[in-house]
């Protein structure tokens, strides 16, 4: 982890970030944008009391599309120490969080390591990423993440350029994976939380069915009942994607439909699906009826 020639993920900016940000719009020192427990990620992470979430601010990604877009591309937030994220853990854990979040870490991951060398909370530790991850930097975390909840946002590159300005997103986000589950192994799922284990999310964006049914397939292929899977529908055309056909329109039901049936169609089980879909018996609500958000 080198933040004087920045090295932390696979952007490779190379930027001196005590004096000067790279493409993640920060600098080495901690920003954060909120710190909150958090209800809508998935059940066996949020529980009935929340998810301790800590968003930092900044993002190596460049999604045209992002929800956060104040908080990822404009960097909005407030300095913060070491010791000061130390703290707010310290509360979240007072609060009865049943997990600390760190969201969009990855350029971040040098704080990440300090925090958690420094102080490991009670509870479990999710580490939120977009996978645009470096391996390397990945093994510098190994045995202080419990949970990784990793998105898979893209097959095709084509579209990670356009969308994501990434010529290498599936190669990179797959191999990273591949380290997250070396690490952590098979779930282990206790009174419907998650202590330990990973879950891939996808959103399915709009006319790219045929991009996530090639997602769907490769994490059966791949993975099978080892992970667990959120496929996840609110897609809302937000930023520069307001402007670029087709990702200026939300995700028709239609489209969601077919990618659900395609998930039950290859035999996937761990899978979360949004709450307004019906669900098929395939879809685990070992956990909850059916409301699954
Ligand atoms: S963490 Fe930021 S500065 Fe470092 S390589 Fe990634 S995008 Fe560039």
């Amino acid at each position: 982890m080198n933040i004087l020639k920045c090295d932390l993920c696979p952007n490779m900016c190379g930027v001196n970030r005590t004096i000067q940000p790279g493409l993640c719009g920060v600098l080495a020192d901690p920003r954060i944008a909120r710190v909150g427990l958090h209800y809508y990620e998935e059940p066996i992470i949020s529980g009935t009391k929340g998810s301790g979430t800590i968003f930092f601010s900044g993002c190596n990604m460049q999604c045209i599309f992002c929800q956060n877009y104040d908080v990822s591309w404009r960097a909005k937030g407030y300095p913060i120490s070491v010791e000061g994220i130390i703290d707010k853990i310290k509360d979240l854990e007072r609060l009865g969080a049943h997990n600390i979040n760190f969201v969009t870490p990855t350029h971040y991951s040098h704080i990440v390591k300090a925090v958690l060398t420094k102080y490991k909370p009670s509870i479990p530790v999710v580490y939120n990423t977009s996978s645009y991850e470096r391996v390397e930097i990945l093994k510098e975390l190994d045995g202080l993440i419990d949970i990784y909840l990793p998105d898979l946002k893209y097959f095709n590159n084509d579209l990670s350029i356009k969308l994501s300005n990434k010529k290498d997103y599936f190669e990179v986000a797959t191999k990273a994976l591949d380290e997250m589950y070396r690490q952590i192994g098979e779930p282990i799922i206790e009174n419907n939380l998650m202590k330990k284990g990973m879950i891939i999310r996808h959103l399915v964006l709009p006319n790219q069915t045929d991009d996530t049914i090639k997602i769907l397939n490769y994490v059966q292929n791949h993975f099978g009942d080892k992970v667990w899977l959120s496929l996840m529908s609110q897609y809302t055309p937000e930023g520069d994607a307001k402007n670029q056909p087709p990702f200026d329109k939300p995700l028709k039901k239609i489209e969601y439909t077919r990618v659900v049936q395609w998930a039950k169609r290859i035999g996937l089980k761990n899978c979360f699906i949004q709450s307004h879909e019906s669900v098929g018996e395939c879809f685990i609500p070992k956990f909850e009826g059916d409301t699954l958000y």
